[in-house]
């Protein structure tokens, strides 16, 4: 590939034709370049970049270019197999150095790296702190040092590694190494922790917009969360890798059985499962096609899985950081992926309720409450979720509408909920004045329907004068007005059991001196095949787009990966990436040298699969049959590729009020 023949390569750079041979990419991304010039160049790098954005290549382009080895940083222990072996099947001399090496493995790994024999060495922080380990970085020589995950030196995130605080110590025992720090957490304050705790203040900074614009973010209200999230999956996503973020490890177990009762493969993973447990389920999920993974937020850093095409949330983050960190993780190779939300009153009960319960001091209360409000301000708003996101991380939106969000689809009404307003508060109140007693939202509902249920009977509440006040709206639409009513402050919860009070500002609503603008619950949320156009397939979104006759072929190159990764070992996305599948299939080369043009096809990987992936193009070409066709074995028909099992929908399915909630605090 790089001749040196023609008059434009002269002028290519190094940097450029690495991303070319060893990548098979025809351009750099964003600010890519720039990055890597300056890195190269010898100078420091600060670099806020969404997942997915294509951080790893800042710093391994600079590795491979300059003389020496390239330290990664990285806390991802139980992923630094999987990233050296993505890096050697891409013909990059990789290594790592952890404590899941045994002593003979480290000295290996020690052995090659003093002998110039390594590009990239990936490192454990903790192995920082040993004298040991800077004594054998100082014998070597070293291209760069990258911090990956730079975020988990800021002390107040909930990524915070202490290991990570000694490694200002690189910038001063090696000035002349460069040093990039990488992470995706946008905001300004851990912006600063990480260049000030690092030690990097001659660093330059690159700040990429943060917008993942091949995303749909939809926020639905949760009526039955599972039965919602099983039409969800088997609508838009059947046969799609993806994960199911749950605060429980009670709801994640049940949401995992519920999954797999239900037809669709799914695994728990949080905390509480014993480690061997969670790495099973992590690998399973890295190496399978199509499997669901239901987790806590213990599951997720770093996974850089790059066809993740959902993203579920059952319950509430508590932050938008949160809730873009773990949405993020969909779609990392940029095609269609959707970050799906079920969100309810329970939630705003719950949340408020931890956080009033949290063992914390004040200020840690004051601070997770306007996250929390954040987070609800995003759930409720009738604006685009995309501009708003962007907004909080201090981003302008490219436009007002982004077209790919469920309030840009389904623009939402919103109506005058001030008599309603009125009419909830009213009832709080009487109940406190007339009867000294406090109720959840159960109870001020069934008052105000004027359901005379055992309850009402029992506390004589049909006597009060609000009983039956609200009988112009459903029962769901008023739990939608007191959740918003929550939501904007209007209205609190307290206690064990979440029983309603009123606020500072709820006298401004009774007192009638402001007016309560509401979101009108819409009836059926839109799926986004609408807008993708109807298509069921074994990987629905993955195909979207793909030309229907392409379809076909693009299954059995996934089969016959399918069949590599496993003899190898590897995750499938080792192998190639789907959005290289989908280039084949569409172009549909003839030779091993036709390749050479398709973006994640660099020239070790043309090497070691070029003949194989010609022979499924073949096969295909002539006639499909997949016996004895010039791919050999390994390739599985387009049959078995093709086939999906129709899951069956069982009807218990519970809504999820009665769960007993047991946050996951120790992620
Ligand atoms: P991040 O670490 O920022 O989340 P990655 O480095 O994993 O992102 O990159 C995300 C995806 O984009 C990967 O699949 C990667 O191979 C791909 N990618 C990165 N840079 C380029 C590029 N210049 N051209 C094509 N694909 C790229
Ligand atoms: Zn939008």
């Amino acid at each position: 590939m790089d001749g040196n023949s023609g008059m434009s390569e002269v002028t290519e750079s190094d940097a450029l034709r690495t991303l070319h041979r060893v990548f098979g990419y025809d351009a750099f991304r964003g600010e890519q370049e720039a990055i890597i010039d300056h890195v190269v160049a010898g100078g420091d790098a600060v670099v806020l970049m969404p997942t997915g954005g294509g951080k790893s290549l800042c710093y391994q382009i600079p590795a491979l270019v300059r003389p020496g080895t390239g330290i990664v940083v990285s806390p991802l222990i139980a992923l630094m197999q999987d990233q050296v072996d993505a890096l050697r099947a891409l013909g990059v001399r990789a290594g790592f150095i952890n404590s899941t090496q045994d002593f003979d493995e480290r000295r290996v790994m020690e052995a090659e790296f003093l002998a110039g024999e390594l590009d990239v060495l990936y490192l454990a922080p903790e192995r920082l702190r040993l004298d040991a380990t800077l004594d054998l970085l100082s014998r070597g020589k070293i291209s760069v040092f990258a911090i990956d995950e730079a975020h988990c030196v800021a002390q107040w995130g909930h990524d915070f590694r202490p290991d990570y605080l000694t490694l200002s110590v690189l910038g001063q025992r090696w000035p002349d190494v460069p040093r990039i720090a990488l992470t995706a957490t946008a905001t300004h304050a851990t912006h600063r922790e990480i260049t000030e705790r690092l030690g990097m203040p001659d660093a330059k900074h690159f700040v990429a917009s943060f917008d993942r614009p091949n995303i749909q973010y939809r926020i639905v209200p949760k009526a039955e969360p599972k039965k919602q999230l099983l039409a969800f999956l088997k609508e838009e996503h059947a046969g799609d890798a993806g994960i199911v973020y749950c605060l429980s490890r009670n709801s994640v177990e049940k949401t995992a059985e519920f999954l797999c009762r239900n037809g669709i493969e799914a695994v728990p993973y949080h905390a509480g499962l014993d480690g061997g447990t969670r790495a099973a389920h992590q690998s399973r999920f890295l190496r399978e096609e199509g499997l669901v993974v239901c987790a806590t937020i213990a599951f997720g850093m770093g996974i850089d899985k790059p066809d993740v095409r959902f993203v579920a949330h059952l319950d509430l983050p508590k932050s938008v950081e949160g809730y873009y960190q773990e949405t993020g993780r969909a779609g990392r190779d940029g095609l269609p992926s959707t970050a799906w939300m079920a969100y309810g009153l329970q939630d705003v009960v719950q949340q408020r309720k931890m956080i009033q319960g949290s063992e914390g001091d004040e200020a840690f209360r004051r601070r997770a409450a306007s996250h929390l409000d954040s987070m609800l301000a995003l759930c409720e708003t009738a604006q685009c979720r995309r501009a708003q996101l962007l907004t909080y991380f201090g981003q302008e939106a490219t436009a007002q509408s982004c077209g790919n969000c469920d309030t840009c689809l389904t623009p939402p009404e919103t109506w005058d909920g001030t008599v309603a307003a009125q009419k909830v508060l009213s009832a709080v109140v009487r109940l406190q004045r007339e009867r000294g007693q406090k109720f959840g939202a159960g109870q001020i509902i069934d008052i105000l329907l004027g359901k005379k249920t055992a309850k009402v009977i029992q506390f004589d509440h049909d006597q009060l004068s609000v009983f039956g006040i609200g009988e112009e709206l459903a029962e769901a639409e008023w739990r939608g007005v007191i959740r918003q009513l929550l939501a904007q402050g209007l209205l609190a919860v307290e206690g064990e059991y979440g029983t309603l009070v009123l606020t500072e500002t709820s006298g401004s609503v009774l007192g009638r001196e402001r007016e309560v603008r509401l979101r009108k619950e819409p009836k059926r949320v839109p799926a986004a095949r609408a807008a993708r156009g109807e298509r069921k397939a074994k990987s629905a979104a993955a195909v979207a787009d793909l030309p229907q006759e392409a379809v076909p072929l693009f299954e059995a190159l996934r089969a016959w990966r399918g069949a590599q990764a496993k003899e190898q070992g590897v995750p499938a996305y080792v192998i190639f990436h789907d959005a290289t599948l989908r280039e084949i299939a569409a172009l549909r080369p003839t030779s091993v040298a036709d390749l050479a043009g398709i973006s994640g096809v660099g020239e070790k990987k043309r090497a070691t699969y070029g003949e194989g992936v010609v022979g499924v193009v073949a096969e295909f070409a002539g006639g499909g049959a997949p016996e004895g066709g010039a791919a050999g074995d390994s390739a599985a028909g387009p049959a078995a590729a093709a086939r999906a099992a129709e899951p069956q929908l069982s009807d218990d399915v519970e809504p999820d009020w009665g769960d007993e909630m047991e946050p996951d605090w120790t992620s």
